[in-house]
């Protein structure tokens, strides 16, 4: 497409989500962990992760959203939509599709840990950590696994939008600035 720059491949993605799939303790850990997406950006790659597994895990998304511009986060964002499944005593892996300033993350945690999740680790498929303001290692005492470094670029597709646009590409790409400015 004309607007965009493909900075990941699908066949790119899909070889980086089986590495994850096999090295994360999405695999070995016991009890089996539970896996929570955070909606909507990571629903592809929730989709694509726990069908790299051979077992039964369960799967459960939340979502958290923050009063934004369009293309940045504010720091304050808010549990929209909660879990059902009873992550008490479990160890949760938590799937995001980027983790960018780190509050959405930060936020996430606090909540999975106010519900009494043992241990969080975070599986996100990208990772801008130049534009970091809270320091996601410090906040989980679970593992961090990360896809892809990613740029300090806006970037969209394999779940991510810009106004709910992009999320079905099945590659991420990056949007040009006059696209959104
Ligand atoms: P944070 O709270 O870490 O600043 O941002 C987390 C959320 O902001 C992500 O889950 C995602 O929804 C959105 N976000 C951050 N960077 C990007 C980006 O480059 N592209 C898109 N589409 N969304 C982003
Ligand atoms: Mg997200
Ligand atoms: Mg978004």
């Amino acid at each position: 497409m004309i607007n965009k720059t493909i900075l990941w491949s699908e066949g790119q993605i899909s070889g980086r989500v089986s590495e994850l799939a096999a090295k994360s303790d999405l695999v070995g850990s016991s009890p089996a962990p539970i896996v929570v997406g955070v909606a909507i950006g990571a629903f592809l790659f929730v989709a694509d992760l726990v069908r790299k597994i051979d077992f039964s895990i369960p799967v459960d998304f939340i979502r958290a959203e923050s009063y934004d511009s369009k293309t940045e986060s504010n720091g304050a964002p808010i549990i929209s939509f909660d879990l059902k499944v009873d992550i008490n005593a479990r160890h949760v892996i938590l799937v995001e599709d980027i983790v960018d300033t780190g509050h959405t993350l930060s936020r996430v945690f606090k909540h999975l840990k106010s519900k009494g999740a043992s241990s969080v680790s975070v599986c996100t498929f990208l990772d801008k950590p130049s534009r970091r303001k809270v320091d996601v290692q410090l906040v989980g005492e679970g593992k961090f696994y990360r896809g892809f470094e990613c740029p300090d670029y806006f970037v969209v597709g394999y779940g991510m939008d810009f106004a709910e646009q992009y999320r079905n590409l099945p590659y991420i790409g990056i949007l040009k600035p006059e696209h959104y400015k």
